[in-house]
């Protein structure tokens, strides 16, 4: 007997249920004719500003030529990318994306060259531009503070080059986890389950039979190890690098040189980190003993921590009930913002099906200058009206911000990137909450933010950055490291943060190789800082409706217009301070004691 996930093929799927990719290209033609076009664009650009940026004129014109550039490169990058990520195996959608990668870096090749004549520019040239353009503003800031660690124009044309092998890590690590490695099936009880590592990731780790979830989790692990050299090996190559790179360009500390890219520096890195691993650490325990109590376990592991509180209850929410959640939830935020959210749904933004090849999770992506798109997978739970009302966060940021800024400033630092997405998810809470009096509905809503919302933000991206951390101390002191020290650390992490309470099972010190995100520099602490920034307006709208709701809404409205510290100010959020930090423990501390409180009701 085997126990298989059935899923149709991508064609087989209603289309009203997928999202609508005309509305970036009628059909592939008009698709390959822009192609074409960008090409001969890129070209005239070439002839026309190559070495001639010394007039603001010719600057200002240069740039309302990258802008279409870009803008373009956008359509044609999404137009293949959104078919590619809703069917791996459609042939033609991966030819659609090779079309675009040789495009795209052709065309970096040929634009390298605007940059470094920027950055030869007097500072004086660089903010007169950003005075007669406001919406070049982030542009050109982040582009003053690199000037300090600018290095030759022949030095920084060798590295441009060389861009596509600085990532080859990050791709072997995909390459490795998606196609070489090979997972065997286990048996629980005569019944064989399929193993991967995607089968792993999303649905064993929750299953509510302590049987499976734990054969599971050895099955799944013991195929880890045995790659566990390789990619220490990789990820060593490319922290090294990260390393020398900060060296050439005259940063002291590796963290200096991947922080700068935030505009943040390490007093907020390190305060996200130290806070979380010793405030937020005994809030979690208490909640971990909660589940072990509810569900009648004997021994709370490491491999338990994602299961459900009450997976029997699992209220049903259908697409059309989706809309009246969503449409619900976001009432506070007003009639602008909730008819904008709206449309959604008429205009096809959201792919909801399950179908063979099809990406999993969730993501929302805008195209520039056209609508937002939205890829999850239905299951007619209320998690997938969080997964919604989340990437729907994002995609309600991505419209305001790109009718406020220029396609070169529209993206807020990574510090800031997860705000809009959970403060949607806590007026989703709240909606519920406020809806209903039933207490196992509330529980059920208390607990699905905290594992929906918070464990994965707060505590399992947090703990890779703790992690992480410790990882990029021993380069900057001129240390290397194996796999095994990469357990060591892993393993001491989670020990530290869960406490004597949960057994950290044997395999647990392998999560280290479970993420792409520690190839892409200090982004995993990011989730952590975009949730307490949300978490505090969010205890301000309740406190002060109007005010919070109007900053709230400005706030969105930014992209890059501001670094970090600032742009959270509009928010009516100070992060100079612990206070949003400490606001969000509290709350969560307050959610752990409801939910313990309702459990003795129910
Ligand atoms: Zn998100």
């Amino acid at each position: 007997m085997t126990n298989t996930h059935q899923l149709v093929n991508r064609k087989n799927v209603p289309e009203e249920l997928t999202w609508d990719l005309t509305a970036i290209y009628p059909n592939d033609i008009a698709f390959q004719t822009d192609i074409d076009l960008v090409r001969d664009l890129v070209q005239a650009f070439d002839t026309a500003y190559h070495g001639h940026l010394d007039k603001l004129v010719s600057i200002h014109d240069a740039f309302s030529a990258l802008e279409d550039i870009y803008t373009r490169l956008s359509h044609i990058e999404h137009y293949a990318f959104l078919q590619q990520a809703v069917d791996i195996t459609d042939a033609t959608a991966n030819q659609l994306m090779r079309e675009f990668e040789a495009l795209s870096a052709e065309i970096s090749t040929k634009l390298v060259f605007f940059d470094i004549e920027l950055l030869e520019l007097p500072v004086e040239r660089l903010d007169e531009i950003v005075v007669a353009n406001p919406k070049l503003k982030a542009y050109i800031r982040q582009l003053k503070k690199q000037k300090e660690y600018q290095l030759s124009p022949e030095v920084e044309q060798v590295l441009a080059t060389f861009q596509p092998n600085f990532s080859a890590p990050e791709s072997v690590y995909g390459q490795t986890r998606a196609a070489d490695m090979d997972f065997d099936d286990f048996e629980v009880n005569g019944v064989t389950y399929p193993m991967s590592f995607v089968l792993y990731e999303n649905t064993y780790q929750y299953n509510s039979d302590p049987a499976v979830r734990h054969a599971a989790f050895k099955s799944f692990s013991t195929t880890l190890a045995h790659y566990k050299h390789t990619i220490a090996a990789n990820y060593y190559n490319q922290v090294s690098m990260e390393k020398r790179i900060a060296t050439l360009r005259g940063y002291d500390s590796v963290f200096d040189y991947l922080l700068a890219e935030q505009e943040v520096d390490r007093t907020l890195f390190n305060r996200q980190i130290d806070t979380i691993m010793t405030k937020l650490a005994p809030v979690m325990q208490k909640y971990a003993a909660h589940i072990k109590k509810v569900r009648g376990l004997d021994k709370m592991t490491f491999a338990d921590l994602q299961i459900d509180l009450d997976p029997e209850f699992a209220p049903k929410v259908s697409i059309e009930d989706a809309k009246k959640y969503v449409n619900d939830a976001v009432a506070p935020l007003g009639s602008d913002y909730q008819a904008m959210v709206a449309r959604s749904f008429p205009e096809r933004w959201i792919d909801f099906p399950q179908n063979i090849g099809k990406e999993t999770g969730g993501f929302e992506t805008t195209p520039y200058g056209k609508h937002p798109y939205i890829l999850m997978s239905w299951t007619d739970e209320l998690a997938d009206v969080y997964t919604l009302i989340h990437e729907l966060g994002h995609a309600g940021q991505a419209i305001l911000t790109q009718y406020n800024q220029s396609i070169l400033g529209s993206e807020p630092s990574t510090y800031l990137v997860e705000a809009p997405s959970t403060f949607n998810e806590l007026l989703l809470t709240t909606s519920i909450e406020n809806q209903s009096t039933e207490p196992r509905l509330q529980r059920f809503a208390y607990s699905k933010m905290l594992t929906n919302t918070y464990f994965h933000n707060f505590v399992t991206h947090l703990l890779e950055a703790a992690y992480q951390r410790e990882v990029y101390q021993l380069i900057d002191a001129g240390q290397g490291f194996d796999g095994d020290q990469l357990s060591e650390i892993k393993r001491n992490v989670l020990e530290r943060f869960w406490g004597p309470d949960v057994e950290i099972n044997d395999g647990a010190e392998l999560t280290w190789m479970r993420q792409s995100h520690y190839y892409m520099g200090l982004y995993s602490y990011t989730y952590s800082a975009g949730l307490a920034i949300s978490t505090q307006a969010h205890l301000n709208l309740l406190k002060n409706p109007e005010v919070a709701t109007e900053s709230w809404l400005a706030f969105l409205k930014l992209g890059g217009e501001l670094p970090p510290i600032e742009a959270a100010k509009v928010a009516g959020v100070d992060i100079t301070t612990d206070e949003p930090l400490n606001q969000t423990i509290q709350f969560l501390d307050k959610t752990v004691d409801k939910i313990i409180a309702l459990s003795q009701t129910i």
